[in-house]
């Protein structure tokens, strides 16, 4: 039965992972057998240092997710050094906080491009490189709960995380015929850089503490089993769905 969770032999995208959700993924698909190819603006040094110890293969590839020369590059060097690509994670994303009355064009174009755009193009290069191959192929895009709440001073993240829920339904819907399944993990208050601020403010940090059900802010370490799920045999048939990780914050 655990067989159907091994990720043997199979080659993991995953955007981001030189610390927090990114890191963790990165580790739990090593761990579960799969060679890892990271796609990262800050060198790696942990997380290539981590999957070494696990006895994992690591390979790096610096850029920034929001070029649009990133998804042909990244496939390219996949395939140069590892011959094949199974699983793209896309976890790289960013946040700007302001009110919605003096939020910039800037702090919009940003966050849609790393979030979002980005995700859609490097989906579209993974494909093409998975239909080629003739196998199957997972993508696992990272949401939030601001897929489905609104949130307040982020409009351009929930803008983006909101797309996210919608575009991971419409590649599930495209491509389930080329054996490639498209899901998501929503995470709920993860402890990261992402949430640093969040976490510094007092009054806000209680007032999350205290709505999830879990009692605590999650930790990289529990994306681990869902992001080994969705890029495995196990999740055959899981197609076009997102995933919270929340410790029961939706279902408050
Ligand atoms: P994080 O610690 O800030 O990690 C974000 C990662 O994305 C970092 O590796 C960062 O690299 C990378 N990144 C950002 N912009 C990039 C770019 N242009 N090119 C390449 N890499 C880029 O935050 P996190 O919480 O682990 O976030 C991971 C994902 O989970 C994000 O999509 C985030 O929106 C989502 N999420 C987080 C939470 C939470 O509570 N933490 C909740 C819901 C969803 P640098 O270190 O170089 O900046």
């Amino acid at each position: 039965m655990l067989n159907m969770f091994s990720l043997e032999g199979k080659v993991a995208i995953v955007t981001g992972c030189n610390t927090g959700l990114g890191q963790g993924m990165a580790l739990a698909l090593a761990k579960a057998g799969a060679k890892v190819v990271g796609v990262n603006r800050t060198n790696p040094v942990e997380t290539a240092e981590l999957i070494k110890e696990a006895g994992g293969e690591f390979l790096n590839v610096m850029a920034d997710v929001s070029s649009s020369e990133t998804p042909s590059r990244v496939l390219d060097e996949t395939i140069i050094t590892f011959g094949r690509v199974d699983v793209l994670v896309n976890n790289a994303g960013i946040i700007r906080r302001n009110d919605a009355i003096d939020f910039t064009e800037k702090d919009w174009d940003d966050v849609m491009d790393v979030n979002l755009k980005s995700v859609f193009f490097l989906s579209q290069a993974f494909a093409k490189q998975v239909i080629k191959q003739g196998s199957s192929g997972s993508i696992v895009n990272i949401a939030s709960m601001l897929s489905y709440q609104g949130g307040i001073r982020v409009p351009s993240y929930t803008a983006s995380k909101s797309g996210i829920l919608g575009l991971t339904r419409l590649l599930a819907n495209e491509w389930a015929k080329d054996g490639i399944n498209v899901n998501a993990i929503a995470p709920g208050y993860m402890a990261t850089n992402n949430t640093e601020a969040l976490r510094n403010d007092e009054s806000r940090s209680a007032e999350i503490l205290g709505r999830i059900p879990a009692g605590r802010w999650g930790e990289p370490d529990d994306v681990a089993g869902p992001v080994v799920f969705l890029s495995s045999d196990a999740s055959r048939y899981v197609n076009g769905y997102t995933l919270a990780v929340d410790g029961g914050w939706l279902a408050r």
